[in-house]
């Protein structure tokens, strides 16, 4: 009875993370995991993908210090949004990259290369320019409507700025 709740909760993960396009952590994949099979307990779900890692079926990666896990099995390269987190896959081909490189390391033989790229993702890149859009919009028709009468608002906005400055005294 046991075995075969160990081996259906074993699929489960091995599912929710074939199914996630986000390389999902051990939390990401409890989180999943409860909504099918409310009673499972997280130390379940790090016994499984670590089996799992160990059987070959996934593979364990760190990103920024985060273990995450990933269902592509062949070696290829991430792309990393360092404004959301988001992690996309890579078609990396490693030994050309190695091979690239080995005029500098020529002493050395490489047997694993790691492609990381890092930057903004399409859905980030997207909300910078809506937010360029959006931020300069307003000010513009702000200025044109309030030119005459709330001249204190901006007064008021002025004697913030200098207190930017002082916090060097509460550092101290
Ligand atoms: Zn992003
Ligand atoms: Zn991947």
């Amino acid at each position: 009875m046991q075995k075969r709740t160990e081996s259906s909760h074993r699929e489960l993960i091995l599912g929710i993370v074939r199914r996630s396009d986000r390389h999902p952590t051990a939390d990401d994949v409890f989180m999943s995991a409860r909504a099918n099979v409310p009673s499972i307990s997280l130390t379940t779900v790090y016994r499984n993908l670590r089996r799992l890692v160990r059987d070959g079926q996934l593979r364990e990666r760190m990103f920024g210090g985060v273990s995450r896990f990933d269902a592509h099995l062949e070696e290829h390269g991430h792309l990393v949004c360092l404004e959301c987190g988001a992690i996309g896959d890579l078609a990396a081909d490693g030994q050309a990259l190695a091979q690239s490189l080995k005029p500098a390391a020529p002493s050395w033989q490489v047997e694993h290369v790691d492609v990381e790229l890092r930057g903004r993702c399409p859905t980030c890149v997207r909300k910078a320019e809506r937010g360029a859009y959006t931020r300069a919009a307003p000010r513009a028709l702000i200025t044109s409507h309030k030119s005459r009468a709330p001249s204190r608002q901006v007064r008021r906005e002025t004697p913030r700025r200098p207190a930017r400055s002082p916090p060097s005294d509460s550092a101290v």
